[in-house]
């Protein structure tokens, strides 16, 4: 940490402040300039307790941080990217893959339905809520247990892998029996106690962005999962809350390629919440890719006018292979090993 003071600062409040550093763990080293002193606080960040209270001091002008919160996760500390294994299918380092399924599993014909449809399309990693965070309280919340025994059926008939999310610790040892990789919803980004119980489940996380988090409270976030054993994570750009209601979010692409640059693990985009309506998904799916992500997470739904829940994003499952041919080409030119 860098702690600016005031300019003229008097030498006692300058001691006083190097006390509170010491006392807060930091090594403190001077530097005296013509109107500022400039205090480095050496120590870690992490471990110690932060200084950001010292700006309440009213001799401290700002405290800047040095470190970034996400070790880890970051490309400094892992300059190449991380494939992620989900089952049997890699995920980055130049392996693209499309995860694809219905927003949430309503019965086992729908699921199968699915399924069958994407899987002819080449997906091999499926998706299907069967907890499902809705905006309202009152909407479909999934099929619980249930959905997860259809999950299960899907991987036993189909060899895919699968990818759930979950919503609440209690379920957390259920899903882990399940999925291959658990998601955590855009709602749960920042809920630490979920994470740090999801990262103890040894499996890898699809971490979402959360509507209104920042690239590094994201970045942040993932950093948490793997301090707490998490082994392997895919950050999900998934679209942010603006003042726009074009689009149901709005898909940060800017996100996607910072998040690439700050991290080594896979990123991927989700443009069937970003977008909201259907007609935007392949447009917002070839952004990503242009932008650098190393797959998608699309949600497919053998009916969707009569979906239990995101209707109007949801591509005909049957109708999926278009959207597989039209961003294959533009794979083969973005994403290489
Ligand atoms: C989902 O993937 O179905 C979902 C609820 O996504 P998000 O958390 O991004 O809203
Ligand atoms: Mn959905």
């Amino acid at each position: 940490m860098i702690i600016v003071l005031k300019p003229h600062a008097p030498e006692n409040k300058l001691k006083e402040i190097v006390e509170i550093t010491i006392k807060l763990g930091y090594e403190p080293k001077i530097i005296k300039g013509v109107e500022h002193t400039v205090i480095a606080a050496v120590g870690d960040e992490r471990k110690n307790q932060s200084l950001e209270s010292l700006k309440n001091h009213p001799y401290v002008q700002n405290v800047l941080p040095i470190q970034k919160p996400y070790k880890l996760a970051s490309r400094e500390y892992h300059p190449k990217c991380t494939k992620v294994k989900i089952g049997n299918y890699f995920i980055g380092a130049g392996h693209f893959q499309v995860i694809a399924g219905p927003c949430a599993v309503e019965s086992y014909e729908q699921m199968r339905q699915a399924t069958s449809d994407v899987f002819k399309t080449g997906v091999r990693i499926i998706r299907g809520g069967a907890y499902k965070p809705r905006s309202s309280p009152y909407a479909f919340q999934g099929l619980g247990e249930e959905g997860l025994n259809i999950l299960q059926a899907m991987k036993d008939e189909f060899k895919v892998a699968v990818v759930t999310e979950v919503v609440g610790v209690t379920h957390i040892d259920k899903i882990a029996e399940v999925a291959d990789c658990i998601q955590i919803g855009a709602r749960n980004c920042q809920n630490y106690h979920l994470l740090e119980m999801v990262a103890k489940s040894d499996k890898p996380v699809l971490l979402k962005r959360g509507m209104s988090t920042t690239i590094n409270e994201w970045l942040s976030a993932a950093e948490y999962l793997l301090v707490n054993g998490c082994p392997s994570v895919i950050l999900c750009e998934r679209g942010i809350r603006t003042f726009e209601t074009a689009t149901r979010n709005t898909m940060d692409v800017g996100a996607i390629a910072v998040a690439k640059q700050e991290s080594h693990f896979p990123v991927i985009a989700d443009p069937s919440h970003a977008a909201g309506r259907v007609n935007l998904v392949l447009p917002l799916a070839k952004a990503a890719i242009a932008a650098g992500a190393d797959g998608l997470i699309v949600e497919a739904h053998p009916d969707p006018v009569n979906a239990c829940s995101d209707a109007a994003q949801q591509i005909k499952s049957d109708e999926f292979h278009k959207f597989m041919e039209s961003i294959e080409p533009l794979i083969k030119i973005c994403c290489s090993k």
